[in-house]
């Protein structure tokens, strides 16, 4: 029996994970569930599991779990990511969820990593804890999942290009001119794949595929050079891998993270499941455009971040987080969140990056210049 841990686990990728495990009950042993501030959630799942450990973002939440669920001992999501076992899904949305994924890579098990804006942040940090503690990171990205699946280590030196795949989002065929209209309902309602609130808006402004190209430049250690991005409407090929003699491979499945969970859960094996499977015979086109990087400046930012480094890239992220929170508050346009971005690169200092501390506090910084700018700024960003 593997013993699991999965942080983050009242979110659409803890759904999707809890879902494969439901279906294999005697394979595995759920010892820790974790959750932000839903804790209803945490207390339906943690009666149905029965896990060793629950634990949530606000201590003054700790005594409603006790009470609901006196079989488990309650405790800090980062305490509770020390908690010894097997396989961690590591999937708290933001970067909320650092210090429980460092602490979980610190164990030296295995982590299945969905929680890219970490990532984003930390890559360094991260990359070397991996490394110091023999953790095995396991992408679980649909796109970093499709590259390791056909990511051949030994041949490292062939790679000539990685090709993420992105579906384009609901705004692919938007006029620019349209954008400051856009409203929360549409902004969330994504076309191929179904996820938390967070990512949803990040697709749409393809800021997710942006922070997904800084995520494949530390898991695949390739330069910005070698990354490319391809818009796949379709969302089946999941990602490719172009080596020196002209092949390139790809991943293929059904857009649903069920996949790329299961292939974590077996790995290095595969295990049986269920869920629906792409036939190609009722798929009647697969097309793939270049991005338009003026409409989505997602796309051309992040060049221009990761030829700078850690401190942008957390710059990039944490003024992020912030304008998508004001977007989905209604406080901002659409439009709004590339510009308390942009605004944040052009004005945070690039403060230290050599501890987590150190990307915590330049985090921080960051959060409160991106909410200085929602609040006072009144040209660039429109309120609705
Ligand atoms: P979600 O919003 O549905 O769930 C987020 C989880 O994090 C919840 O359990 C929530 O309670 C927890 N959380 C939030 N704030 C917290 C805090 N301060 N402390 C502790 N826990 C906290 O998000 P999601 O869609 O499941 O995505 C999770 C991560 O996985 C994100 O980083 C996202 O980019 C990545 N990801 C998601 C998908 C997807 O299909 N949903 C695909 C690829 C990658
Ligand atoms: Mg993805």
């Amino acid at each position: 029996m593997k013993t699991i841990s999965i942080l983050g686990a009242t979110g659409s990728i803890g759904d999707s994970t809890l879902d494969l495990i439901r279906h294999d009950k005697k394979a595995y042993d759920v010892k820790v569930l974790t959750a932000g501030s839903n804790i209803e959630k945490l207390i339906t799942l943690a009666t149905e599991f029965k896990p060793e450990v629950i634990a949530c973002a606000n201590e003054s939440d700790f005594k409603t779990l006790k009470d609901a669920c006196p079989f488990a001992d309650v405790m800090s999501v980062s305490d509770a990511a020390l908690i010894d076992s097997d396989w961690t899904m590591a999937a708290i949305v933001g970067t909320a969820g650092l210090a429980p994924t460092m602490n979980a890579i610190k164990r030296g098990q295995t982590v299945a990593f969905a929680s890219k804006e970490c990532l984003v942040a930390a890559g360094d940090l991260m990359m070397k804890a991996v490394r110091t503690s023999g953790a095995t990171l396991l992408p679980v990205d649909s796109e970093h999942n499709a590259i390791f699946q056909v990511f051949d280590e030994t041949q490292k030196k062939q790679v000539e290009r990685l090709i993420l795949t992105a579906s384009g989002g609901p705004f692919r065929t938007t006029d620019a001119t349209e954008f400051p209209t856009i409203t929360r309902e549409q902004a969330l309602n994504h076309p191929t794949w179904t996820m938390g609130a967070k990512i949803s808006i990040d697709s749409a402004t393809l800021m997710n595929k942006a922070l997904e190209v800084i995520e494949a430049h530390y898991l695949f250690d390739m330069p910005s050079s070698k990354i490319d991005v391809i818009i796949h409407p379709q969302s089946l090929v999941h990602s490719m891998v172009e080596y020196s003699d002209g092949s390139i491979l790809s991943q293929m499945g059904p857009s649903d993270m069920r996949t790329p969970i299961a292939h974590c859960l077996g790995w290095p094996n595969r295990i049986q499941t269920s869920g629906e499977r792409l036939d190609f015979k009722k798929v009647s086109e697969m097309t793939f455009e270049t991005p338009d990087t003026d409409k989505f400046k997602s796309l051309s930012m992040v060049r221009h971040v990761l030829d700078e480094g850690q401190a942008a890239s957390i710059i990039f992220n944490a003024s992020n987080e912030v304008a998508v929170a004001a977007f989905l508050n209604q406080e901002i346009l659409f439009t709004g969140i590339y510009d308390v971005i942009e605004f944040c690169l052009d004005s945070v200092d690039r403060l230290p990056t050599h501890t987590i501390d150190d990307v915590m506090i330049l985090d921080q910084h960051t959060r409160d210049k991106a909410l200085n700018r929602i609040k006072t700024n009144n040209t660039k960003v429109h309120y609705a």
